[in-house]
């Protein structure tokens, strides 16, 4: 099999349905701007989450793939910084105009490898298509700095590229986490190695296949895939200079301290456990409704779903009617029309989910709505969970304790706002919060005291758009949360800074002997 120039789904045909792909096609690498093959002795299946009809075989890519990728990366680097910020600012142009042009066909990608619904697939390309729209601006986002320190001295500051980095992505948006590095990382003049997640990678290859339509030289950006194999090669590769990480503790945590002790960057973002706190003064209908969007949209699998609720006072009596919100959700195909909620990403995924339920039921709590056992007539393969509901919840409990990314959604209630405070900043998690109330001066009391990098203020899924940053704390972020994803800190993250201080005046000096004191410019 030769290497080629187009990903396996071609610009004019792409699912657009559930149906079996008569002759899955293997994935490939992505190296030197052609999709390679892959020699893998190893490979791993790839089903659509609402069938499980087989879709890919995703490759272990080989030592040499690794290495490869690396060669090419390390290759293209020294020409790639060479060139202009002005031409890099063109072809991001014509990068964000492709995926633009291609966005179905990215978001069909997503719908059939990973199972969300195509309109909230849609909204996974757009997210990250942002990073690469916002990135355009680059021109006055990595300007530095200049002071004149002294008389005829002055010192510049400057943004440098790092070399080769790596990005390692999570199934849950295979679109916009390969997105939060692509645009930032090659506008700054690194080039990289990404890794999508093996369950996947579908819409890595098509942003591949468009950053070389837009002019992107080859090497500038990589795939390769695997599992923990290629994530240790990435660790533990000297020649990879950062790693941005986007998945579970387990794996993260991992992840950050192996490749930190390496001397590499790290920024990654992990796990979480979002709350929201209800107030009896909030406007009700939009909060049912956003809680319910929040908790199940995406069969819960955002890193930013809503999926615990702090019922506060006498809004300790609504679940039910969230349930009957739950209700008209319609769990179905990601392609159909209507559907709200797709499956979850695996059998194992759904038997975890499943065993959770249960456990949450062992342990005392009450299940009001379970979504165990359901699934659409189109799809009974599928790994499918209902929207559940489980209240009588207690900070003891496994349902409580657990990230369970999944459509469930654990209610505790607090006698008061300071009580909910206090259980919110007990958890361990720090990902993100919100409150629905309409009293200003309660919602500037939560922002304050609640210790979650991402507040919402009767917005349920605050995650900031691209001129900001993600900003993630406590647990769900390595590191103490000092390097954040994009805005200006994904900037820095992909730069060196460098300072040069200069005089110029050096042929009018008149004394003949050294200075051998430290300069202090005074
Ligand atoms: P995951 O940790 O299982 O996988 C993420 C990546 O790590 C994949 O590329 C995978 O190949 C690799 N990996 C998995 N296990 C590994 C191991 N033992 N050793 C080395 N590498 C390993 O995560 P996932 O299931 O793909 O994604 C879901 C998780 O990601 C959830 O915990 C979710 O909260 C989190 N997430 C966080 C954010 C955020 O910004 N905080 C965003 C999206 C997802």
């Amino acid at each position: 099999q030769a290497a080629t120039t187009t990903a396996a789904s071609s610009p004019s045909s792409y699912p657009t349905s559930h149906e079996q792909v008569a002759q899955p096609v293997d994935t490939t690498n992505f190296l030197d701007n052609k999709f390679v093959p892959s020699q893998a002795t190893q490979w791993i299946d790839l089903h659509d989450p609402a069938t499980n009809n087989l879709v890919t075989r995703v490759p272990q890519s080989t030592d040499a793939e690794l290495s490869a990728a690396v060669d090419s990366a390390e290759k293209a680097f020294p020409a790639w910084r060479a060139t202009s910020l002005l031409h890099r600012q063109q072809l991001m142009f014509k990068y964000v105009a492709l995926i633009r042009e291609n966005w179905d066909r990215l978001a069909a990608s997503i719908t059939l490898e990973q199972g969300k619904t195509f309109a909230d697939a849609k909204g996974d390309v757009l997210r990250g298509l942002q990073v690469a729209e916002t990135a355009c601006g680059i021109t006055t986002q990595i300007t530095g700095e200049v002071l004149e320190v002294a008389k005829d001295m002055e010192t510049r500051s400057y943004r440098e590229p790092l070399g080769v980095v790596a990005a390692i992505c999570p199934f849950n948006f295979p679109a916009m986490i390969p997105l939060w590095t692509i645009p930032i990382a090659t506008i700054t003049g690194n080039t990289c190695v990404i890794k999508p997640s093996e369950r996947d990678p579908g819409a890595t290859m098509i942003l591949a296949e468009l950053a070389e339509k837009a002019g992107f030289p080859p090497g500038v950006i990589n795939i390769i895939h695997g599992s923990a194999k290629t994530v240790d090669f990435i660790i533990d590769e000297p020649r990879i200079k950062a790693i941005s990480f986007v998945g579970s503790n387990k794996a993260g945590e991992y992840i950050y301290t192996r490749g930190s002790a390496n001397g590499k960057r790290v920024q990654a973002n992990l796990g979480a456990k979002n709350h929201a706190a209800v107030l009896p003064d909030c406007n009700k209908n939009h909060a049912l409704n956003a809680i319910a969007g929040a908790a199940f949209g995406a069969a819960g699998q955002r890193c930013m779903a809503l999926s615990t609720l702090v019922l506060v006072g006498e809004t300790k009596d609504w679940a039910p009617e969230i349930a009957e919100r739950a209700k008209e959700l319609s769990m179905n195909g990601g392609f159909e029309e209507g559907a709200d909620l797709g499956p979850v990403i695996s059998p194992q995924a759904k038997e975890r989910i499943e065993n959770i339920i249960a456990t949450a039921e062992k342990e005392g709590a009450t299940i009001l709505l379970d979504g165990r056992g359901q699934k659409p007539e189109k799809y009974p393969n599928g790994n499918w969970v209902g929207p559940t509901i489980i209240t009588n919840v207690t900070p003891e409990m496994t349902c409580y304790k657990e990230e369970i990314f999944g459509p469930v959604l654990v209610c505790l209630s607090s006698p008061s706002l300071d009580d909910a405070i206090a259980l919110i900043n007990a958890n361990e998690y720090g990902n993100g919060t919100a409150i629905f109330t309409r009293s200003g001066a309660t919602a500037t009391r939560f922002q304050k005291e609640i210790e979650a990098g991402q507040v919402g203020i009767n917005v349920p899924i605050p995650v900031p758009l691209p001129m900001f940053s993600f900003t993630g704390n406590k647990k769900s972020v390595a590191g103490g949360g000092a390097n954040t994803f994009y805005g200006k800190p994904g900037v820095q993250f992909y730069t060196q800074q460098k300072t040069v201080t200069s005089f110029w005046k050096a042929d009018d000096a008149v004394s003949t002997k050294a200075k051998v004191n430290m300069p202090t410019n005074q």
